[in-house]
């Protein structure tokens, strides 16, 4: 604040009074400089220090008027005004109805207050968009970091992670790039199947599969000697529902029973699968699960 309390030594000129008193102010002294001086306004009686070139070629502004103004103004506007934004004073920092801080431009709590517009809180309206996202099978993880306002990041129940249009999420005209195209929005079915190996290994495979007899019989065996049954199959309104609640439920079975799941050395030379094999034990809790999902 150097200077600012400083009165500067200098004449005041009998035209600058009038022109402060034609604009809502008196003049009190030069501060500063010779560029400078404080106005006190006769709306509130708050002192103001101005330049002589905006009091001769402006309104000046009282500061503490258009605080109470901007205070008002937000009062009108159903928030709370909670001071200027630090980094942009065209900003200031409001406490919604909700309790949620936003920051905003003074001229839209105006138009807010005039009933042109509506707030629109971001956090508020990003839980609302989670719930949308869940209902598709999808997590919201946040705004598009290519800062693009329509889009979000979003997390699949596979658990890929996608970049998509808000208005596609709500429309569900989309897909989840790692769950593949085409075959996601077709019918398809979760199967469990009993294998038995020539080693006298007994399992549970648990997939899914648009048609999981071909699968039983032109994929999943490599040799003669493998016995298979299919022991149940649960269609799915798409081959994208198919794989989300297969993922689940191999979460799930992990979790619960994480010893259950067959190690890939014990069979590989006999199943073209990788993984996703079980104990033959964890057959009827796998079917449990199939039919719980069948009952949604
Ligand atoms: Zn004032
Ligand atoms: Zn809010
Ligand atoms: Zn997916």
């Amino acid at each position: 604040m150097d200077g600012w309390s400083r009165t500067y030594a200098g004449p005041i000129k009998t035209e600058w009074n009038a022109i402060a008193q034609s604009k809502g102010f008196d003049l009190i002294r030069r501060v500063r400089d010779k560029f400078h001086v404080v106005l006190r306004c006769h709306t509130c009686g708050a002192m103001t220090a101005q330049k002589l070139f905006t009091l001769r070629t402006a309104q000046p502004a009282c500061a503490s008027c258009r605080h109470h103004a901007i205070q008002a103004m937000a009062q009108k506007a159903g928030l709370e005004f909670q001071g200027y934004d630090p980094e942009d004073h065209k900003l200031g920092v409001y406490r919604a109805p909700c309790g949620h801080t936003l920051r905003r431009q003074f001229g839209q709590i105006e138009r807010i207050a005039g009933g042109h517009c509506k707030l629109r809180c971001e956090t508020c309206h990003s839980g609302k968009e989670a719930e949308e996202a869940a209902d598709r099978g999808w997590q919201l993880m946040g705004s598009d970091p290519e800062g693009n306002p329509n889009y979000r990041i979003y997390q699949h129940g596979c658990g890929h992670t996608q970049r998509v249009a808000r208005a596609n999420m709500q429309s569900g005209r989309f897909q989840c790039t790692a769950c593949g195209e085409g075959w996601a929005t077709a019918p398809s079915h979760i199967y469990a199947i009993r294998l038995e190996l020539p080693t006298g290994l007994r399992v549970v495979k648990l997939g899914f599969s648009r048609d999981p007899e071909s699968r039983l019989h032109n994929q999943l065996l490599l040799q003669s000697g493998i016995q298979a049954e299919l022991l149940r199959t649960v269609p799915q309104p798409t081959g994208h529902a198919a794989l989300c609640q297969e993922k689940a439920l191999h979460r799930a079975l992990k979790t619960s029973h994480p010893d259950a799941i067959i190690p890939h050395e014990h069979f590989r030379d006999w199943l073209s699968v990788k993984t996703e094999i079980y104990g033959i034990e964890m057959t009827p809790i796998i079917l449990k699960h199939l039919d719980d999902i069948r009952k949604k």
